[in-house]
Parts: C-alpha cells; structure tokens; sequence
C-alpha cells in the first residue's frame, strides 16, 4: 500500500475533507457509549456517536490516520463481489452487530451495519482485497434475531449465525 505522502494532491484534499470531524476520534468518552438499550447497535450508530456522518466516513478518518490509500479509495467503490475471501459473516457480540476480517491471515474485527453491508478492516485495511469493500452477509431474520436478543441485558445479547430465533425465544424463557 503507498503511503499517504505519495497520493496525488487531489486525494488529499479530499481526504482532508473527510477529517474535518477527526477531533471526534479522540474524544474521550465511553467506548461503548453507542450501544443502545432498546435493540442492537450498528457501525452507523457508532460513528454517529463519535461525531461522523456514517459508516464510511468513521472508517475513512480512522484510514486517514494509518495513511492507506488504496483502502481510502476502497471506501467509494461498491463490494467487489468475487473476492478470494468473504463475504464477511454479521453477528451479535455484547448488543453489537459486528464481523470478522474475511482474510485469514488477519484477526481484526469490526463494528458493521446493516443499512450499508460492507467491511472494511481497520486491521488490514483489506489489503488482500487490494483495499476494496468486502460484502457482509446478515441474517434474514435480524429485526426478530434482535427483537429477541433485546429483552436481555447487553451482555448476554449475543448471536451467532448456527443460532436460530426459536433458539434465542427458548433461551430468554428459561432465563429471563
Ligand atoms: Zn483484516
């Protein structure tokens, strides 16, 4: 990946405008001040809450600060469908909708949601996509899955895709 002292100088105008809200990183406030009571959070939902517009433009500030170009330039493509790897796997970690880097040799994890369904690794920077978006496949029962998994406190909101939504009503009778 080239650093971003290489990028042409329209890049980084634009890049500079992507940090015009870059204060809002180092805010200090609870980290998981996002997460809501009532249904499960989102990386919209984080970013919002950390002073940016969405999903993208969280990611892009955090890229800015690594200096990833090809991932910066990722973040305005559409998934590429037919990647090696992917596409990343939602869900639900402590009432947060989250997946894991679809490359195997990178252990990163993020925040994702489900209004904009595309990964990007702030690990990796999806470097064996070349720096494009990896698609995220969400269950098709989500607002169920998270209707149920509200009921309980955060900690136990948690999902995994073996787990079906009579599994989750099960569990909330025996233990609610
Ligand atoms: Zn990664």
């Amino acid at each position: 990946m080239s650093l971003i002292s290489n990028a042409p100088s329209e890049l980084l105008d634009e890049l500079l405008g992507r940090t015009r809200n870059q204060a809002a990183l180092t805010t200090a406030k609870r980290p998981q001040g996002y997460v809501s009571r009532e249904t499960i959070a989102g990386g919209d939902d984080k970013a919002r809450y950390k002073g940016f517009r969405d999903i993208r433009e969280h990611w892009g500030a955090e890229l800015v600060q690594r200096g990833w170009v090809d991932a910066i330039r990722g973040l305005d493509l559409n998934p590429k469908e037919h990647s090696r790897y992917g596409p990343a796997i939602a869900f639900i970690n402590h009432g947060r909708w989250m997946a894991l880097c679809p490359d195997p040799d990178c252990a990163g994890a993020e925040v994702v949601t489900s209004s904009d369904r595309v990964f990007m690794c702030l690990s990796c920077g999806n470097i064996e996509n070349k720096g494009r978006l990896y698609p995220v496949k969400f269950p098709t029962e989500l607002k169920e899955i998270s209707r149920q998994l509200s009921k309980r406190p955060r900690i136990y909101r948690n999902w995994h895709p073996h787990e079906t939504v009579e599994d989750l009503a099960r569990e909330n009778e025996e233990n609610l």
